[in-house]
């Protein structure tokens, strides 16, 4: 009996294992139950990790309660499958990086992001200044904060009011719905911002910042400032996986084909100084912010992002990367493929 149902049950595993080798080999798809047991599996893992701290050189961050943590799973047909804190409002921060650089592929080609910021990865803190000494490019890739203030610098606009609306509005058009700012996280922000105005200026005085450096920097701190949860970043992962058409409103937020280098930019400098470490482990284009929120993007398929305010010394979540290295792992969706058995 015992060996006839194991028998029984060989038969039926290895049935369904072809059927998924045939899928996975036509697809590469995971079945939604496939999904939905990663997410729940990586949620519950580091649910009770109590590891690293919220940033606090933004004095209001450490006011997000440390212990939330959402995981989430957006794919390019727009289907979603989350467990934990994932409609948890928090402030993008860095996350807004990756989709400004977009704005300005749009507007004027990735050429322009290549010669007027730059694509190198600096290897150095988010907000380093040596960074810009020490590279010719200066603003040296879009998604240092150099970098990042360089882009909103670059946004092609007649006023102040203006650039702070193309921005936002790009920002709501990836996330698929109509976002806000975090008044509270922006003054928290802005009246500290000494480090960063030190960078908009020494920017502006190299010749690499393309407005007024003190626009720039309200700019670049109010889109920090932006309001979202872990879904609203799922569905802009998702969105930049479907190459560039938002899968829940249809709509087109960049062309197809800059895609591909926007990618290319989180895959090199998304962890910042952990970017080496993040590749090695998950294989994927990703953005982090000191909000608490990380994005990953499996190209063409799906998104992956977490919240969770803790963070290491890089500046990264640990629970939010942790998952998101295990559920790119278990499905092996890394870019460079899936380890050989
Ligand atoms: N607004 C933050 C800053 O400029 C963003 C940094 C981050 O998320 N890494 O410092």
């Amino acid at each position: 009996m015992i060996r006839f149902k194991s028998f029984k049950r060989g038969l039926v595993l290895s049935a369904t294992l072809l059927c998924f080798g045939l899928l996975a080999t036509a697809t590469q798809a995971q079945t939604p139950a496939e999904f939905q047991a990663v997410v729940d599996k990586a949620h519950a893992k580091y649910l009770p990790l109590q590891e690293g701290a919220n940033a606090d050189y933004i004095p209001i961050l450490t006011e997000t309660p440390s212990d939330l943590f959402g995981v989430v799973i957006v794919t390019r047909e727009g289907k979603v499958y989350s467990a934990g804190d994932v409609d948890y409002v928090f402030s993008i921060q860095s996350v807004s990086k990756p989709f400004t650089a977009a704005l300005v592929m749009t507007q004027q080609g990735t050429e322009a992001v290549r010669d007027k910021i730059g694509v190198e990865p600096t290897g150095m803190a988010f907000n380093s200044k040596m960074a810009l000494e020490l590279y010719d490019a200066r603003s040296v890739n879009p998604l240092v904060n150099a970098g990042a203030i360089a882009a909103v610098s670059l946004v092609q606009a007649k006023s102040e009011e203006e650039r702070w609306n193309l921005v936002m509005q790009n920002i709501s058009d990836f996330a698929g719905r109509p976002l806000t700012v975090l008044e509270k996280v922006y003054d928290s922000e802005y009246t500290t911002a000494f480090g960063n105005r030190a960078i908009a200026n020494n920017l502006y005085n190299y010749g690499r910042l393309y407005s007024d450096p003190e626009e720039a920097l309200r700019v670049y701190t109010r889109q920090c400032s932006i309001g979202v949860n872990a879904k609203d970043l799922a569905v802009m992962g998702a969105t930049l996986a479907n190459l560039g058409l938002n899968p829940l409103t249809n709509k087109r937020v960049m062309p197809a084909k800059d895609v591909p280098e926007l990618l290319a930019i989180m895959a090199t400098a998304g962890f910042y100084d952990e970017s080496g470490d993040w590749m090695y482990d998950a294989g994927l284009p990703a953005k982090t912010g000191v909000g608490g929120g990380i994005v990953a993007v499996v190209p063409q398929r799906f998104a992956i992002a977490t919240f969770s305010a803790r963070l290491n010394e890089a500046g990264n979540s640990i629970r939010g990367l942790r998952a998101i290295r295990d559920i790119a792992g278990e499905l092996g969706v890394g870019v460079y493929g899936p380890n050989p058995e």
